[in-house]
């Protein structure tokens, strides 16, 4: 009942190191010899023994998988020696954080234009003696009775006296 169907042609494995494929070679499930490339990265970075001691330490149906993220890693580390698929995960982190920047500020501006329909400017942190609409302003400057206004000289700039009368 053994399978026949790597008798004929070896996994690329095999073929790679010239050894008969035995039936129960461990490569050759995740080895076709329609993708010799596959094993050659994941030889030339790993080594063919380490790839044999690392699968046989996984269990059966995790093997897939296994070799799927080595043969990732290896092709990786292939074109970028120094960083491997580290390079690309911190390009990716980089990414994120400035794409999660991009939708605080956003996300700041939306609530920003909900609370503050008027199309007049804020009221917050303008001086007191801004021009249509705020006349009474300018009588405060001088004796407010406001905590927030502690300067000695009443400079009268930035007490936002005016939203607390609104
Ligand atoms: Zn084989």
């Amino acid at each position: 009942m053994a399978s026949s169907s790597y008798s004929n042609s070896p996994c690329a494995a095999c073929k790679f190191l010239r050894r008969k494929c035995m039936p129960d070679c461990i490569f050759a499930p995740y080895f076709p010899p329609e993708e010799p490339q596959k094993f050659a990265n994941v030889h030339k970075i790993f080594g063919a023994s380490n790839v044999s001691k690392l699968l046989n330490e996984v269990l059966p149906h995790q093997r897939e998988d296994a070799v799927n993220s080595l043969a990732y890693e290896a092709e990786a580390r292939m074109k970028d020696p120094v960083y491997g698929c580290v390079g690309a995960i911190s390009v990716l982190q980089r990414q994120v954080m400035r794409l999660q920047k991009e939708l605080d500020a956003t996300n700041a501006d939306l609530i920003r234009y909900a609370c503050n329909e008027m199309p007049q400017p804020s009221q917050f942190g303008r001086r007191t003696n801004h021009g249509g609409g705020g006349s009474y302003d300018q009588n405060l400057g001088f004796y407010n009775p406001s905590p927030w206004n502690n300067d000695p000289y009443g400079g009268g700039q930035d007490t936002g006296d005016g939203s607390n009368f609104q």
